[in-house]
């Protein structure tokens, strides 16, 4: 946080102003009473304006890149991920995982913390989806807080890793074909170069030149999606071993046991043998700094178990509820939703989850739990239009 306030503190351009107010009082002289002295002052005038605008606005300009988060264009591009080569400590870097309709590059960052010692190799993914912020924030606190020289094995980090949703504030992946295209990045790996739409290149190229390195666990880290929210929570697939423990090294509230959807990160490395687990972080588009904290000290707790780091491997202080069913309750209509049940609430069989209010305030639907269970998601946008998620019980 104190580095976001040093850019916006050393962007010059905020003097353009008073050059603006200089050559406003100028015109202001010009029009009441200095008319006698116009021609005297016009000369004077005109020198001292350009003058200081020469002298405020150079330095803007020099600056200018700098207050512009230009930090990733100017990091070190990479074409292929290759920590071998790399010396022990943090790298920036930069990958082109596609360019836009006008041939702008997209930039995705990379970040390699390389330790001292051999060990494993851990990948963290963020932002797949690209309303889903709070992954960034703790990859970015958890490598502010590492010592390399104290890291055995290295880290691969990719904070960000759906530019174009993140620049449309949006969970797809939005291209411009045919007046606009939306594609799940996280229902598509490992992408397709040879004959693949926008999105499927993408991936792909990010597939084949990053994320494809020989990983020994990878984390893929979201948030519920605009307008839900989750606990921290893991999906894992415990036919995998190791998968199952990351899962509880996590110290999560939740963890569902599946066996995943197919096109997702985390499917995508166990079938290829690579144990991996999809954390999620609490909610969309802010940061939730206590689950953040908890992020950072699960995701620690896990390099601790695989011998990344030295500490000591912590429990969860409350176990987590592990399910492997969770049902979603839909509104069949559109309307106001008022919930009547909390996030990691322990709910019966038939007990009231939510009612909905029409356009005019009155009742027009309630809905009741289908099964015991733990509340898993709730909507936190009251509007909802039909088949919209009220309400996810996991049991
Ligand atoms: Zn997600």
């Amino acid at each position: 946080m104190a580095d976001v306030q040093h850019h916006f503190s050393s962007n010059h351009c905020n003097l353009v102003p008073v050059v603006s107010i200089i050559w406003s009082l100028y015109l202001l002289a010009l029009e009441r009473k200095w008319h006698v002295f116009m021609h005297f002052l016009k000369l004077s005038w005109i020198r001292i304006a350009v003058l200081i605008s020469a002298g405020l606005l150079l330095p803007a300009m020099q600056n200018a890149h700098a207050s512009f988060g230009a930090s990733l264009g100017d990091a070190i591009e990479i074409e292929m991920l290759n920590a071998a080569q790399m010396d022990v400590g943090i790298h920036r870097l930069k990958f082109r995982a596609g360019s836009t309709n006008t041939g702008q590059p997209i930039w995705v960052p990379i970040i390699v913390a390389k330790g001292a010692k051999p060990g494993p190799k851990l990948l963290l993914t963020a932002a797949v989806h690209g309303d889903e912020l709070n992954g960034i924030a703790a990859i970015h606190s958890l490598i502010d807080g590492l010592d390399t020289q104290a890291v055995s094995g290295l880290i691969v980090a990719v904070p960000g890793l759906n530019q174009p949703g993140m620049i449309a504030n949006s969970r797809h992946f939005v291209g411009s074909d045919g007046g606009g295209s939306k594609t799940d990045l996280n229902r598509i790996f490992p992408g397709r170069l040879d004959g693949g739409d926008v999105a499927e290149r993408y991936v792909a190229r990010l597939w084949a030149s990053i994320l494809s390195a020989d990983f020994d666990l990878a984390v893929d880290l979201h948030t519920q999606t605009i307008g839900t929210l989750y606990p921290l929570f893991v999906f894992s697939d415990f036919r995998n071993d190791i998968s199952r423990q990351m899962a509880f090294d996590l110290m999560p509230d939740m963890i569902k046991n599946d066996a995943g959807q197919k096109g997702t990160l985390e499917t995508s490395f166990l079938s290829r043998g690579i144990p991996a687990v999809t954390f999620e972080v609490g909610g969309p588009k802010k940061w939730q700094p206590d689950l953040i904290a908890r992020a950072v000290s699960g995701l620690r707790n896990l390099m601790i178990g695989a011998e990344m780091i030295e500490g000591v491997k912590m429990e969860s202080a409350t176990e987590p509820f592990v399910g492997s069913v969770s049902t979603n309750v839909y509104t069949e209509v559109g309307g106001f939703a008022y919930l009547k049940v909390g996030l990691k609430e322990h709910v019966r069989q038939n007990q009231v989850l939510a009612v909905m209010l029409d356009a005019y305030g009155q009742e027009i639907a309630t809905y009741v739990a289908p099964h015991d269970g733990i509340v898993l998601s709730v909507a936190t946008d009251p509007l909802r239009e039909p088949g919209a998620m009220l309400v996810r019980i996991l049991r």
